[in-house]
């Protein structure tokens, strides 16, 4: 059976998926990584869907008990309903637009799926958890959409009050079955840094937390898929997919991460680059200017869903590619006048992004001409543009695009409450 262990302590005894999946971060505060990475299985090129492939994939990492289930097939295809179309927008420039879940980003990819392993895992220990998330943006959304109303779990989201856009806002704060939202007067990382603590407090031992970030394994697994999704894709147009880079608007690092699984798993091709915004830690170390865990405070941008300043997958990307990480990932920081800029210019060729896939677009470019590569390059589209009117407005001079589906949650019900920066704070709300 494959196991699960630690970042921090490899030697500590390694746990089984449902362990990993329910604990989130490991007792010592590393994260999970599998001790040996499973070989896509024969076939897995043969897939025709998200959902297919999820499901000729996905049981080589879970439990034994997984592995002949057409449950679990019938559970993934309802996680993974939407397309995942990959876009050519010039000869060798594609995107793969991940953003079509119910929340407009690709969050709902991992968050969906997660949703429904940890309710099958808590169903067969008769448990019930709260799910403690920080979110900058799309997680929280994302992650209360998914696992709302599962009978077993409880969600709380914690999200940086007046950091988040108006769309994102409503998002966040429609009121769903099981969920609670808490507005933190701080950034994102003091909710990221909330969270860690409470994680490891004895105080807060009995609510049984767990994470949704994409610190998770379970998050973090089926994100893989759509790399995998996308190299099918390119070989259906006739393009080779051991030819191609993907390009990955990061913040976390968790996106990125998982495409190199992927890539471990056995996906042809995937050179990766690490697109970042000014938050620029990443980038930065893999040219060797600073050192590992050296992490910047964060900056706000226009892409703020990539607004972090201490990565939280470092640990397993670092973990996991160890020296090899600068031969497998390219980093690079696009500045904000860059990224209003790429999205005008996008939009005047005729293909409108959000201001997270535009820092992909303009990384993209830049890898090319850094590298010299003249093979395709596929840039991850993270999110809907209508997400973001605000910086749309500002990049095109003229209103963005819309989405019906945002614009039924103007009327919706919401519920929200303040909550101060501090640990104490955050156990007065949690017991
Ligand atoms: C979360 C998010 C990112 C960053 O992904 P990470 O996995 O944190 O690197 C990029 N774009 C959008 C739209 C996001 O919501």
């Amino acid at each position: 059976m494959l196991r699960f262990a630690s970042t921090r302590d490899p030697a500590r005894e390694p746990v089984d998926f449902d362990t990993a999946l329910l604990n989130g971060l490991a007792p010592d505060g590393g994260l999970y990584l599998p001790t040996v990475t499973p070989r896509l299985p024969a076939g897995w090129d043969d897939a025709d869907s998200l959902a297919d492939l999820a499901a000729r994939v996905l049981p080589a990492w879970l439990q034994p008990e997984d592995a002949d289930e057409t449950e679990l097939a019938d559970v993934l295809r309802e996680a993974l309903s939407f397309p995942v179309p990959l876009v050519q927008i010039s000869p060798q420039r594609f995107v793969l637009e991940v953003f079509h879940g119910p929340t407009l980003s690709f969050k709902d990819v991992g968050a969906r799926t997660m949703a429904r392993l940890v309710a099958r895992a808590l169903d067969r220990r008769g448990d019930r958890l709260t799910i403690l998330v920080a979110t900058s943006g799309d997680t929280g959304s994302a992650v209360a959409d998914g696992f709302a109303g599962q009978s077993a779990i409880d969600v709380v989201l914690l999200y940086p009050d007046g950091m988040v856009s108006e769309v994102q806002e409503r998002q966040l704060t429609v009121a769903r079955p099981g969920v609670r939202t808490f507005a933190v007067r701080g950034d994102f990382d003091d909710c990221q840094r909330l969270v860690k603590q409470a994680f490891v407090d004895p105080e807060l031992a009995e609510v049984g937390l767990s994470s949704a970030n994409s610190i998770n394994i379970g998050r973090l697994l089926p994100q893989s898929l759509y790399y995998l999704w996308a190299s099918l894709q390119l070989a259906a147009l006739g393009v080779d997919p051991a030819s191609a880079a993907y390009c990955v608007p990061s913040g976390n690092l968790g996106n990125l991460t998982a495409g190199v699984m992927a890539k471990r798993a056995g996906m042809p091709g995937g050179r990766f680059v690490a697109a970042h915004n000014r938050n620029d830690f990443f980038p930065g170390f893999l040219t060797g200017e600073r050192e590992a865990f050296a992490f910047k405070r964060t900056l706000q941008t226009p892409s703020n869903a990539m607004d972090v300043g201490a990565p939280s997958n470092f640990e397993r990307l670092h973990a996991m590619l160890g020296d090899e990480i600068s031969d497998w990932v390219w980093g690079v920081a696009v500045g904000d006048d860059a990224t209003l800029a790429r999205i005008r210019a996008e939009a005047q060729a005729g293909y409108l992004a959000c201001p997270h896939t535009a820092v992909g677009l303009e990384g993209a470019d830049a890898y090319r001409s850094a590298s010299g590569h003249d093979g395709p390059v596929v840039t991850l589209a993270t999110a809907h543009p209508a997400k973001f009117p605000g910086v749309l407005e500002r990049a095109l001079g003229r209103p963005g695009p819309r989405s019906p589906r945002l614009e039924a949650l103007a009327g919706a019900e919401t519920a929200v409450s303040p909550l101060e920066p501090t640990l104490d704070a955050l156990r007065q709300a949690l017991t």
